[in-house]
């Protein structure tokens, strides 16, 4: 029989995931600060808890999907959580998943951090792509790994209670940078009579041919070798930046997104790494050695 559950937070990442887990023939007790947001999963079988201690009462597995790591230390501030398995379905940094997991251990429970990547439609939708990235309890994991696949794919990526946001975090900063390029983009062909429907495909083609370069940076940076077999080295790529910002500038489109980027470069190429890729990169964003 299917494991039952209780799961704090109805929002709308705790609602696609309590659907899902209902439909799949799960118990689902729910807990929501404000309870009206938590009544139309009744409706689809959910039990709704009057307090977030009766909803942790009923389930030796507890999975909190609140807004942030502060809302789950308010939400289970004074509960006891003695003989539970809590799984952290809230994003947060890696020092609050260690600390969380400290915090958790100390109230009797074994604990599980997570990052989701997904987005709401994703979560119920194989072949979406969506999954869930966790770290800690690996006998949590172990025991609780077919219950948690249900609603999206699982990948355990170590004890160490941070890691898992560590690699949501990573992968959503690479996005950021990603969606910074794509804005200024579209900034770039705005004044001029280009369809952005037109120029999205050719956006999504060059980003997609572009982003397994990836792979080739982690050679660099686990072999310690910046120079052999570079075809774009950063003395020619400083040179193309100028004419980057130049284009911007024709283009009357504030640089301001492109120029951290460009700055860390020109000040490896300065320190006599023109003959490396832009990898190098990585050196100058370590606050440990600068
Ligand atoms: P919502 O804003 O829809 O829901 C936030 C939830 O947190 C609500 O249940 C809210 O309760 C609750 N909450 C907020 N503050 C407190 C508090 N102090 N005490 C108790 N409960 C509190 O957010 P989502 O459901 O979208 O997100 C939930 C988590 O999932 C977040 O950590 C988010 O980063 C993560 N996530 C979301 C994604 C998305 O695309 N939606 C994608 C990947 C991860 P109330 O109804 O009372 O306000």
């Amino acid at each position: 029989s299917r494991t039952p559950l209780t799961l704090l937070g109805t929002g709308a990442m705790g609602t696609a995931l309590a659907r899902v887990w209902l439909a799949a023939g799960h118990e689902v007790t729910v807990w929501n600060r404000t309870a009206a947001r938590a009544e139309a999963l009744a409706a689809e079988g959910a039990r709704v808890a009057a307090s977030a201690a009766e909803a942790v009462t009923a389930n030796r597995l507890v999975i909190a999907c609140l807004l942030d790591d502060t809302s789950v230390g308010e939400a289970l501030d004074g509960i006891s959580l003695a003989g539970r398995d809590l799984v952290n379905l809230t994003t947060g940094t890696p020092a609050e998943g260690r600390a969380r997991a400290v915090w958790s251990e100390a109230r009797g429970a074994r604990f599980l951090d997570a990052g989701i990547m997904a987005v709401p439609p994703m979560i119920g939708a194989p072949g979406s792509g969506g999954y869930v990235f966790y770290s800690g309890s690996a006998e949590l994991f172990e025991e609780h790994r077919d219950t948690l696949a249900v609603p999206a794919g699982t990948r355990y990526v170590g004890a160490d209670p941070g890691f898992a946001a560590l690699h949501d975090v990573a992968l959503l900063s690479a996005m950021s940078g990603m969606f910074a390029g794509i804005a200024h983009a579209f900034a770039l062909i705005r004044p001029e009579d280009i369809a952005p429907k037109d120029f999205a495909p050719l956006l999504v083609d060059w980003l997609t041919a572009m982003a397994p370069a990836a792979h080739q940076s982690a050679e660099r940076l686990q072999s310690g070798d910046y120079t052999r077999g570079v075809v774009s080295n950063l003395a020619m790529q400083v040179a193309g930046n100028a004419t980057l910002l130049r284009t911007a500038e024709e283009q009357q489109v504030s640089p301001e997104l492109l120029t951290p980027y460009t700055e860390l470069m020109e000040r490896r190429l300065a320190q006599g790494h023109g003959d490396e890729d832009e990898t190098g990169v990585v050196e100058l964003l370590d606050t440990r050695r600068s």
